[in-house]
């Protein structure tokens, strides 16, 4: 007799989850993911390096916050890192939420992480530029109570930022509503806008995300965030004391330090290839293209799971969205080359 059943000691709101799936679709060019084409050789990174790997990690990461801090212009003690910003979220919802708002479509992990968690979570559609339904949001805010609210400016995966105005609109019914706002910040370094770390020091309850993994370190898994000392000190509670290791310490910091210029660069040339990428799928009018403020370009199609299924046969991988916002898909930008091999694909797929 077999008495012991695994489904009776799993957690009924994991036994309804499905695993979150990053998929990896092998190809030569690799445009699903927003990470930087290019990337610093890791030996550069480490020739001098001097870490005992027999000790545990700094659990404060001092030298990396005051690293960042430095470079914002802020107090090091605002600043938390997490493995990645993805395990932040998982900290500002296990710390406050219940319930959680954020608009839709949007970055996955809110919700997953919610569902994980088993905490409640309020999804407000996007209006039809997939800026924020303020009235809608607003009404939420006031009747739901939410504890947390999550905007992505960018927004992944549909590229624009939310308006200011709407923004701060939001943060201050938030803050009369004893709730909070992250702005999470990923794709900051290629937006045109000023984003909202200087109204850190006026808001209470506004909280910022920022990562490095769309600058060319998405292997690392280093995010951050920067709010009040007051709520770092809560975070600080259930954050891991050694949540990240002493090489991406290490390799986080030295990059900031010595290497900053050359991730400058990066950048520069990714948006000149968003300019271009954006006006060459633009001429072509089987397919609609939205404005971008991040290093993704969104565009519909039709048929669009057929055109990712026969770009990936030509070795030209894109984020398919087709279930998430009907027909588009999402491709991220890359080297010149890159971009090119995917543009001449694409029409010789679409036959124009
Ligand atoms: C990629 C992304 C993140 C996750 O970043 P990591 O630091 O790699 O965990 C967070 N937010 C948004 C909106 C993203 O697109």
């Amino acid at each position: 007799m077999e008495f012991f059943k695994l489904s009776s000691v799993v957690r009924e709101n994991i036994k309804r989850l499905k695993p979150y799936e990053a998929k990896e679709i092998p190809c030569k060019i690799k445009l699903d993911a927003n990470e930087l084409p290019f990337s610093i050789n890791i030996f550069d990174i480490v020739k001098d390096i001097k870490i005992s790997l027999n000790r545990y990690p700094d659990p404060e990461a001092k030298t990396l916050r005051k690293t960042i801090a430095k470079k914002l212009k802020i107090n090091y003690e605002k600043i938390v890192i997490g493995n990645g910003s993805d395990e932040l979220i998982y900290y500002l919802i296990i710390t406050f939420g219940q319930p959680v708002l954020y608009p839709t479509p949007t970055f996955a992990m809110y919700g997953v992480i919610s569902d994980v968690l088993d905490i409640k979570k309020i999804e407000c559609p996007l209006d039809e530029n997939f800026d924020l339904d303020i009235e809608r949001m607003e009404k939420l805010i006031i009747n739901q109570k939410p504890h947390l609210i999550f905007l992505s400016s960018p927004n992944n995966p549909t590229g624009n930022t939310f308006s200011n105005e709407k923004i701060l609109k939001i943060i201050n019914l938030a803050k009369n509503n004893s709730c909070l706002v992250v702005v999470d910040e990923a794709y900051q370094p290629f937006c045109s806008k000023k984003g909202f770390l200087s109204f850190i020091k006026d808001y209470k309850n506004l909280v910022i995300l920022r990562t490095l993994s769309k600058i060319g370190l998405a292997g690392l898994r280093v995010g951050y965030l920067i709010a009040d000392e007051e709520i770092v000190k809560e975070i600080n509670k259930v954050r891991l004391p050694y949540n990240v290791d002493s090489l991406s310490q290490y390799i986080a910091e030295k990059t900031l330090n010595s290497f900053y210029p050359k991730i400058q660069n990066y950048i520069k040339e990714i948006k000149k290839e968003r300019s271009r990428l954006l006006k060459e799928l633009s001429k072509i009018d089987k397919i609609k293209v939205y404005p971008s403020e991040a290093n993704f370009i969104l565009f519909k199609v039709k048929d669009a799971d057929k055109i990712s299924s026969q770009l990936i046969k030509r070795g030209i991988v894109l984020r398919n969205l087709s279930l998430i916002i009907e027909d588009a898909l999402r491709v991220t930008v890359g080297t010149r080359q890159e971009n090119d091999e995917f543009l001449k694909a694409l029409r010789e797929i679409l036959k124009v």
